[in-house]
């Protein structure tokens, strides 16, 4: 295989694509990607644009057809290399709509390979619109120039989380109850998922349990109480300083 070498190019606009991404393919855009492209960036046929498919690293392509609905893209050459995110799951408790949009965002920014929202004792949220959800992991993804889109996973209850749960990820529980300097992140290498709860903080009968866990490990993340979407991203951002893909 000829080696990869990243080139420089000028196209700003990144496109996250459902197609398997190689030289010469032909790609078809949905009716919001030629909208998006086509109508609000004002795109037209031989423009560039960056792709990628969350498999095969980011490409340049060229627009061969702009129309109102659809329109059709052809890829040129690869620009970067698919980079895949530490095994870093963000588990976190569903809070109000924009700040629950936010976590996901950041998730996908700061380099979470899954996000799984769990309903916990103290949860206020029954549901969630996993779509949506997804749907701005992969504009964080497109924003960010990451070339890998974090699945959002469905809601489903923490207890049945745990139960299934392989002992080999290890948990870092964010526990507000945790004396801030005893419980610091052990560096320890291997797959990992940080644990946010809710705005009404982990039930006893949770933290009973969490706290049982050989593979789970309580951490403080400071003196403060931080709100969850604050959290979720100051948990992150430590996780990744210690173990993660930083440097
Ligand atoms: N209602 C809780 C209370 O007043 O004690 C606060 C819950 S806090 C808003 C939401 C979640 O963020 C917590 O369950 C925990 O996972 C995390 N969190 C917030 N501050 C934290 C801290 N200082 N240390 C560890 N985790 C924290």
């Amino acid at each position: 295989m000829v080696p990869f070498m990243e080139r420089e190019v000028s196209a700003k606009i990144r496109l996250y694509v459902e197609h398997p991404l190689g030289e010469a393919q032909t790609l078809p855009l949905s009716r919001e990607q030629a909208h998006y492209l086509f109508g609000v960036m004002r795109l037209g046929a031989g423009a560039q644009v960056l792709v990628f498919d969350g498999q095969n690293g980011e490409w340049l392509a060229e627009v061969t057809q702009a129309g109102k609905r659809g329109g059709e893209l052809c890829v040129l050459h690869q620009t970067k290399a698919q980079q895949m995110p530490p095994d870093l799951w963000l588990l976190f408790s569903p809070i109000k709509k924009a700040r629950t949009d936010f976590i996901v965002e950041k998730a996908t920014e700061l380099g979470a390979a899954r996000i799984l929202p769990v309903q916990t004792a103290f949860t206020n949220a029954g549901r969630i619109q996993r779509d949506r959800l997804q749907a701005h992991a992969v504009e964080a993804a497109e924003q960010c120039g990451g070339t890998f889109v974090p699945e959002v996973a469905e809601l489903q209850k923490l207890g049945s989380v745990l139960d299934h749960w392989d002992s080999a990820r290890r948990i870092m529980f964010c526990d507000e109850g945790a004396a801030a300097a005893a419980r610091v992140l052990p560096d320890l290498p291997g797959p990992w998922a940080v644990l946010i709860g809710p705005e009404g903080g982990f039930s006893p009968q949770e933290r009973d349990r969490l706290q049982s866990l050989a593979h789970a490990h309580v951490v403080s993340l400071g003196p403060r109480i931080l709100r969850a979407d604050t959290a979720a991203v100051a948990a992150l951002t430590l996780w990744q300083q210690a173990m993660g893909d930083w440097g």
